[in-house]
């Protein structure tokens, strides 16, 4: 089939590399000039598992507190009613523990071992490490999570709670000094920068079958004739199929078509500083339990992430939540990192459903098939949501099991 993606994130890409995998003739459009420029650029790096990873899905020990000193989603101006409406149903989804977990962390962990047997394959050094530590402030954080580590264990997940001690052998740059009631071990967990595995696999596929058309802005999708509008252009270009994969920008394509997904774009910061010691620098990733914060070795690199704002497009970069992301680092790995040059600060837009997980296959409208609304998790999932997307359009039953991960009723 001639094929059309909408989108060069992460997303779009490793669903090029299946679908031109699978002997399709397949085209990229990307209004940005390269691979990965927007939500995929400086994401925290966590892959599997996911349930774990801030903001993977609502409840299951990830607090939502909205005021105060220690809110963990800032709610900022400009907002909207569509908002609030997410917000809603987001809080109810996490009162239930109603998201769809355990397929999610199937998903996520299916998703990791492609992304490895594709590294493998092409030779792509993406900056990956393996284990990670949950770090636990109190007892009370460690209780919180119980709901997550039963999702894992029943998943298959290789997790042990651990004391304080044991936590500081598996990183021993964590401060002696820092608050810290013990640990979850996650010995296979994978980390890895997004971006460069996004390139890389870019530039192995320009010659392989795959055309990229940067700097080219899809205005209208279209199910009757199945094709694209290009803006600037007069006439459809006319595809047999077109794989929707542009992250936010998804929700304003769709409901010309009828289609509407209550997504909201939820911003997170991340600091990415040259590694200044390597023995007061993590060897891997750990996450923040109670700051929602993650710091990852990167290469030559820690990076922090975290922060979330719920906000008009045009809100300003938050101060205080940076700093929170420098203390934290200085909390947990003081003189990690190098903090007084070559620091880049990036904020991005998870694309949140309110159950936190993606749309995956097809639309119901002829031509046009789903892999959007990724959330927190667009990295750790990209690789197995791009294998399952192109079974399901070569009408095969994906490896891993999707159930509640299509288009559904929100
Ligand atoms: C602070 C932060 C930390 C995160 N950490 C992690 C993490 O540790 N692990 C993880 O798995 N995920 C993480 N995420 C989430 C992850 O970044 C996203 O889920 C993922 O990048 C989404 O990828 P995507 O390809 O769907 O979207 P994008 O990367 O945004 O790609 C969409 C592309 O579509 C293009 N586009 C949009 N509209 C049009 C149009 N009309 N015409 C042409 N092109 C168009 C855009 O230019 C863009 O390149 C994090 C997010 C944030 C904000």
């Amino acid at each position: 089939m001639k094929i059309a993606i909408v989108g060069a994130g992460i997303v779009g890409v490793t669903t090029a590399y299946e679908l031109a995998a699978d002997g399709h003739q397949v085209t990229v459009f990307d209004q940005r000039s390269a691979a990965a420029e927007e939500a995929s650029f400086a994401t925290a790096g966590l892959l599997a598992p996911h349930l774990l990873n801030p903001w993977a899905v609502p409840g299951f020990g990830q607090a939502l507190r909205l005021t105060g000193a220690d809110a963990t989603l800032r709610l900022a101006g400009g907002l909207s009613r569509a908002h609030l409406a997410w917000l809603w149903r987001w809080r109810g989804q996490a009162r239930r523990l109603s998201a769809p977990a355990a397929a999610l962390e199937r998903l996520a962990q299916y998703s990791q071992t492609r992304l490895h047997a594709i590294a493998a394959r092409h030779e792509l050094d993406f900056e990956a490490s393996e284990g990670r530590l949950v770090l636990l402030r109190t007892e009370q954080d460690g209780a919180a999570l119980q709901p997550a580590l039963q999702v894992l264990r029943d998943a298959g997940v290789a997790l042990r709670e651990i004391d304080a001690d044991t936590a500081r052998q598996i990183e021993p740059g964590l401060s002696p000094e820092a608050p810290l009631a013990g640990a979850i071990h996650l010995p296979g967990a994978g980390a890895g920068n997004c971006r460069l595995f996004a390139q890389h696999l870019r530039q192995g596929m320009q010659g392989a079958g795959v055309d990229f058309a940067f700097n080219t802005r899809i205005d209208r999708i279209s199910t009757q004739p199945v094709g694209l509008a290009v803006q600037g252009d007069a006439d459809l270009r006319r595809f047999d199929a077109v794989v929707l994969c542009a992250g936010m920008a998804s929700a304003a394509l769709l409901p010309p078509l009828g289609l509407r997904l209550p997504m909201a774009a939820v911003q997170g910061y991340s600091v990415s500083a040259p590694l200044r010691e390597d023995t007061h620098a993590p060897r891997a990733s750990v996450v923040d339990a109670a700051q929602q914060i993650s710091i990852a070795r990167l290469g030559q690199r820690v990076r922090i992430a975290g922060g979330a704002d719920l906000a008009g497009a045009d809100a300003r970069h938050h101060a205080p939540t940076l700093q929170r992301l420098y203390r934290t680092l200085n909390d947990w790995f003081p003189g990690g990192a190098q903090l007084s040059s070559g620091v880049q600060v990036w904020r991005g837009a998870r694309t949140l459903l309110p159950d936190g997980a993606p749309v995956l296959g097809a639309s119901g409208l002829p031509g046009l098939w789903l892999n959007t609304g990724h959330g927190a998790g667009g990295w750790a999932l990209a690789c197995g949501c791009a294998r399952a997307v192109a079974d399901l359009m070569a009408g095969r039953e994906p490896e891993v099991p999707l159930a509640d991960l299509g288009l559904r009723d929100f």
